[in-house]
């Protein structure tokens, strides 16, 4: 929209979605902001703003996208596994000198009567339910990183994921299609009535699919927890009240005339 500095949010989470609806009610009119999806799921939505769908080609790319559609200001609103995106966002940025903050949602903390085990990778996964000797698995981590589990004998899994998973290879894993948020009621049936003797996770943290944990304390199933991979180092913000703060002190600094 020609005059409205453009903000890129790059989204595909809750908060994305906030923020985009934050900016709308806010700034709507002052801003032209354009939301970013990878196209994992298809027909992506987000209540304000234009949507971009795909990879940008890398940190060159996005470099070059953020110069032809002058962006004014860059928002990370990625999960926090998507590390990737993250750094292609914080080096495009940094080599454009476009600002750039980050949206940290807290991770998971244990609770007196979990049962997690932390592991560090999505590989150290099978080596963990096969210590605490799982039979029946509810694996709540997406399609995209399936291949360690392809492998596993002994062990039913339902892969629960949004879009259709790949469950080829020789594992005994069916399909559950599904998307949050999730209630405790909900998760507390699903595991009862499939008998799940573990469940896995990654640690997004957020309440939208926090109830799964809930239900696995109260029911005394194990949780296999992978942690976080490394996201690079910048500004954050922990909510969608403080990206908006600066979203808006951004813009203004960027409206002040030079001294
Ligand atoms: P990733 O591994 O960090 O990124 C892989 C590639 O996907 C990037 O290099 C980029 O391609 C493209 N990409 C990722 N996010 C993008 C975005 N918002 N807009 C445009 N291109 C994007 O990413 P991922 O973990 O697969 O996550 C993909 C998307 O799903 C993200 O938007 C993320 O917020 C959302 N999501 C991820 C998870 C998860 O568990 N990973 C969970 C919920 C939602 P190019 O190099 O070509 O630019």
């Amino acid at each position: 929209m020609a005059g409205l500095p453009t903000v890129l949010l790059l989204g595909g989470t809750t908060e994305a979605a906030a923020i985009a609806d934050a900016v709308g009610a806010r700034l709507g009119g002052r801003v032209d902001l354009i939301v970013s999806f990878a196209g994992r799921t298809t027909s992506p939505t987000t209540p304000f703003g234009r949507q971009r769908v795909g990879g940008f080609g890398g940190t060159d790319g996005l470099a070059h996208y953020l110069g032809q559609h002058e962006v004014s200001a860059v928002l990370d609103a990625l999960h926090p596994f998507a590390a990737v995106m993250a750094f292609h966002a914080s080096e495009a940025c940094r080599t454009t000198g476009i600002p750039l903050v980050k949206v940290v949602r807290a991770g998971w903390t244990e609770q007196a009567g979990d049962r997690w085990a932390r592991v560090a990778t999505m590989a150290d996964v099978p080596e963990a339910l096969e210590r605490l000797g799982a039979t029946r698995v509810l694996l709540t981590i997406g399609r995209q990183e399936l291949e360690p589990f392809r492998t596993m004998t002994g062990v039913h899994v339902i892969v629960r994921s949004i879009e259709p998973p790949d469950l080829s290879g020789g594992w005994d894993a069916v399909p559950l299609l599904d998307r949050g948020p999730f209630t405790v009621e909900g998760e507390t049936r699903l595991l009862a009535d499939e008998g799940i003797d573990a469940l896995v996770t990654k640690d997004s943290g957020g309440a939208a699919t926090a109830a799964k944990l809930t239900a696995a304390r109260q029911l005394g199933i194990a949780v296999v927890i992978v942690d976080r991979p490394r996201t690079p180092t910048g500004a954050e913000v922990a909510s969608v009240d403080a990206a908006m703060a600066w979203l808006e002190a951004t813009l203004d600094a960027a409206d002040q005339p030079a001294g």
